[in-house]
């Protein structure tokens, strides 16, 4: 099957993602994914199976029919986590590009089954609310995207209970930038709470920061 020169940018960016999960200390082993969806393809790609990071290239990602679940690349298994990144593409139209991890910090919140609390400039910037924690879910069929579906609000991130993070974007990198804030935040939240309670930012000045960020940070267009 021939892909547009859409879906050829996609698998580079889908690769960068993958690679930099370690490089960003989100992931051991290969307990991590990432993928990148394009609509008018109807097709996502999404990093193979257990595959160590380094073997990974933009030809070897598996790509996979969006409506209808169909695994087009032969030979090559996709993550097991497809089916939970299906669902969010499936019912979160404006997202482009989903990761999973279990970093560390994120984790333990995850563990103990609290969310990362809008205590950081930081996390009003990019998260514009509190990550949130979803109860225990188990991985059968649709049942983790149906729970995070339910328990997410405006932030570009979950903590899902006793097991990890799922972060989105409306790209890839997108998606990558907001799992290493989110462990980015959790660390340093964690930190805080070694020497003291830390204090939550007021909900009319957390949006502030959030406009500003979303609106006015950085350079048009980018
Ligand atoms: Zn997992």
């Amino acid at each position: 099957m021939s892909e547009s020169a859409a879906m050829k940018a996609l698998r580079e960016e889908v690769c960068y993602a993958n690679k930099m999960l370690p490089v960003a200390g989100l992931v051991t082993m290969h307990s991590g994914n990432a993928s990148g969806y394009d609509p008018d393809s109807d097709l996502l790609v999404i990093k193979p199976s257990g595959m160590d990071y380094e073997a990974i290239t933009p030809e070897n990602l598996v790509a996979v029919r969006v409506s209808t679940g169909e695994v087009l690349t032969e030979g090559i298994r996709p993550s097991v986590d497809l089916p939970h990144h299906l669902f969010l593409y499936r019912n979160m139209p404006d997202v482009r590009g989903v990761i999973h991890t279990h970093s560390n910090y994120a984790t333990a919140f995850a563990a103990v089954g609290r969310p990362v609390p809008l205590v950081l400039t930081a996390i009003a910037d990019e998260f514009g609310a509190e990550i949130p924690c979803m109860p225990y879910t188990d991985n059968e069929g649709e049942h983790i995207g149906e729970t995070i579906l339910k328990f997410k609000n405006r932030a570009p991130s979950i903590l899902l209970g006793n097991h990890g993070v799922f972060a989105w974007g409306k790209s890839p990198k997108s998606a990558l930038k907001a799992a290493v804030m989110t462990e980015d935040v959790a660390k340093t939240v964690w930190l805080a709470m070694q020497i003291g309670t830390p204090k939550e930012i007021p909900a009319e000045e957390a949006e502030k920061w959030y406009d500003r960020y979303h609106n006015r940070y950085g350079q048009p267009g980018c």
